[in-house]
């Protein structure tokens, strides 16, 4: 995926405008890992292998992303009920 129509995406929940933390491209600009964070709902969106993980929560496996989240140094909120959000300061 273009770092380019990356910043094009938004939230799927609530539609907002998502903030984008990139961690690996390629030699072509292409985002290869990275994670999208929404300013409304804090949900978090990695983006693994180019593809970023953009499901409806019942989806997507908490325990498959968390590995992922902590390597670069991404604290889930594990205290909240609600799945896939980030801690308020991220
Ligand atoms: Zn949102």
């Amino acid at each position: 995926m273009k770092l380019a129509f990356a910043e094009k995406l938004c939230c799927p929940v609530d539609k907002h405008t998502l903030n984008l933390k990139v961690f690996r491209t390629d030699s072509e600009d292409n985002l290869l890992e990275g994670v999208f964070s929404c300013p409304l709902c804090h949900r978090y969106y990695p983006v693994v292998y180019g593809v970023p993980i953009m499901t409806p929560d019942e989806y997507r496996e908490k325990a498959l992303e968390e590995p992922m989240l902590l390597k670069w140094g991404i604290q889930p909120d594990a205290e909240n009920s609600t799945p896939f959000l980030l801690k308020e300061n991220e």
